[in-house]
Parts: structure tokens; C-alpha cells; sequence
């Protein structure tokens, strides 16, 4: 038995039997309609861009297919909407002939009555050919924080029909990774915008790297106000674009502070964890903040060479009192 996820909860009018062609456009601003691959769901041969605006949209289809309650629908009760003739409204004849199709998580139904209509449903709406649950599907994947491999097992255990995980990293890239990334730069904007002119703003900052050591491929730096916790600006450096792993979290910092500098907002202290790189630069290229290590960095060496001590016969004794000296110092 294979379930499906439906969008509409009643069989469509004729209207929506005939589909839709107009452009998903900016429901979600930062998506860009032009398709340059071809997958099973998606229309290779779309080629207007229409500039529609969310409202437009919705207005249009007077539906929001975002908010819109949706349904898992069984094969077996599926078929029970196809009983009679939905090629004409006037004829109520038997249905001879069914043919169904996927596309990802989209069913199109084709049916043939007694009197030779011919009628087509699909279960979610259309947008320039693309199944409109297919995008929000791949899109709740990721924004819920999950992954393909973990949503893909869920629905393979559920029997429910989705995408392959081509399809997915393909919307992912196309259209997903676009939105993050033109929503961070939009709110990062507004965010700046409100540091304007303030002459004490204490910074944090630290590197993550992807994997731990000298193997690491990508690292990311951010930079947090320490009043407020709000992260005002982040950046990605890839390894290759610096001499080694241990240069990408200085090249990180270095990108995080143009970023304020660029939005016109002023660093009066920065606090780091302490990178012999870092309070170079600190010391010869940004004089003018004041650059202080961060306690808990600090703290965590400590503890690391007290550990180390307390484990010499002669100093047995700083055994019991290596956390109090840790809270102490702290
Ligand atoms: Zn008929």
C-alpha cells in the first residue's frame, strides 16, 4: 500500500483539473524561476520568469500553499475518487481505465469512463510545472534542521512516495540555499543598521572548523555581541583559500570584522580565545580595539595543565582542588 501526500482535501473543479502555469515567482523572495537541469518534477521547458509577488500569487490561487493544511492519503482510499466519470460534469458514467504517475511526492491520476471522457487530477497544485509539495517538502526537510538520509528513511518506512535525493540537493541548491541566504543578508542588514553610532560594543568571537585538527576543508568565524547574544556577522573560508587549516580562523575574523566595518559599525572591545595569529593581527592591523581573551578559552588550558600537574606524585595534593582554582579563576 503506497500513501500519498495530498494537498487539495476534495477533488479539485474543472479549473484546477486543467493545472495552473503561472510562476511560483516570489513566495519565498530569493528564489529565481529559471531552471538550467532537468529533473522528473520540475519543468525543463519553463521559460518565462515572472516577477510575481507573494501576494499576487496567493491572490491568484487564493490559496497559501505554505500555511495550507496538507493530508497523507492512502492508495486504497484514492481510488475511491475515481469511482465515476470527472471528465464531464454531466456524466456520471464508470470509470474503465486509470493510469497513475509520480512525480516525487506529486500523484497524477488519469482516468477514461464508460463514455470515453478523459480527465486528469494531481494531488498537489502546480507552479510552472513544478509540484508545489515538492518544494515545500524538501524545503521542511531542511529548515526543520533535518537531512535527506533521516527524512528519507522516515518516509521509506512510512511507504510515502517522495523525491530522490538528486531531486532533493537539486532544489536544495536551486532554490533552499538562496532563500538562507538572501533572508541572513536581509536580517543582518536590519540588525547592523541598529549598531550605527554605538561607541561600546563588546564582541566574541571564535572559528568552527568541520573537522577537528589539520584535516579541516571549511571553517566558519563568527562574531556575537556580548550584551545581547545576537550574532553580527559570520563568514565561510575554505582552506585552499589560505595557506592551512590553523590560517582559516584568522582569515574568518578578518572577513567578519569587514563586514561590520563595511555596515559602519564600530568594535570597541573584541574578545578571542588566545590564537597566537589572531593577537598578532589584533596587535598590528586593529590597534583600535581593545583586544581581550575570552576567560573561558583561558580557563579550559588551565585545567588542562592542572590535570596534567595533579598527576605528578608531588603534586597529589592540587588533586582536590583543581575545580574550586577553575570557578575560582572563572
Ligand atoms: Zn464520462
Amino acid at each position: 500500500m503506497i500513501a500519498y501526500q495530498v494537498v487539495f482535501h476534495q477533488i479539485p473543479t474543472q479549473k484546477y483539473l486543467r493545472g495552473h502555469n503561472s510562476s511560483f515567482g516570489s513566495l519565498f523572495s530569493g528564489i529565481s524561476s529559471n531552471y538550467d537541469n532537468d529533473i522528473s518534477f520540475h519543468p525543463s521547458d519553463a521559460d518565462t520568469d515572472n516577477e510575481e509577488s507573494e501576494d499576487e500569487f496567493i491572490e491568484e490561487h487564493n490559496v497559501n500553499f505554505v500555511s495550507e493544511m496538507k493530508y497523507v492519503v492512502f492508495n486504497s482510499q484514492l481510488k475511491q475518487l475515481f469511482n465515476k466519470c470527472l471528465g464531464d460534469n454531466q456524466c456520471a458514467a464508470p470509470v474503465v481505465e486509470l493510469d497513475y504517475r509520480h512525480k516525487g511526492s506529486l500523484v497524477i491520476v488519469n482516468g477514461t469512463c464508460l463514455h470515453n471522457h478523459h480527465f486528469e487530477w494531481r494531488s498537489q497544485p502546480l507552479s510552472n510545472k513544478m509540484a508545489i509539495g515538492n518544494l515545500l517538502l524538501a524545503a521542511s526537510i531542511l529548515y526543520s534542521g533535518n537531512t535527506y538520509t533521516t527524512a528519507a528513511e522516515f518516509f521509506d518506512t512510512f511507504k510515502l512516495k517522495f523525491f530522490s535525493e538528486n531531486d532533493f540537493y537539486y532544489i536544495q541548491r536551486k532554490y533552499l540555499l538562496p532563500v538562507v541566504n538572501s533572508m541572513w543578508n536581509s536580517q543582518q542588514q536590519q540588525l547592523l543598521s541598529e549598531y550605527e553610532g554605538n561607541t561600546d560594543l563588546i564582541v566574541a568571537g571564535d572559528g568552527r572548523s568541520d573537522s577537528p585538527g589539520h584535516s579541516a576543508a571549511f571553517g566558519t568565524y563568527s562574531l556575537m555581541d556580548t550584551k545581547t547574544n545576537a550574532v553580527l556577522a559570520t563568514s565561510v573560508v575554505k582552506v585552499t583559500e589560505v595557506n592551512n587549516s590553523y590560517s582559516m580562523e584568522k582569515e574568518g575574523l578578518i572577513r567578519c570584522l569587514n563586514q561590520l566595518e563595511e555596515a559602519h559599525v564600530t568594535v570597541t572591545t573584541l574578545a578571542t580565545e588566545r590564537h597566537p595569529q589572531i593577537s598578532k593581527l589584533m596587535k598590528d592591523e586593529y590597534s583600535t580595539i581593545s583586544h581581550q581573551y575570552d576567560v573561558w578559552h583561558m580557563s579550559k588550558s588551565i585545567k588542562k595543565k592542572r590535570a596534567a600537574a595533579a598527576k605528578r606524585r608531588e603534586c597529589a595534593e592540587l588533586q582536590p582542588w583543581i575545580k574550586s582554582i577553575g570557578n575560582h579563576f572563572w
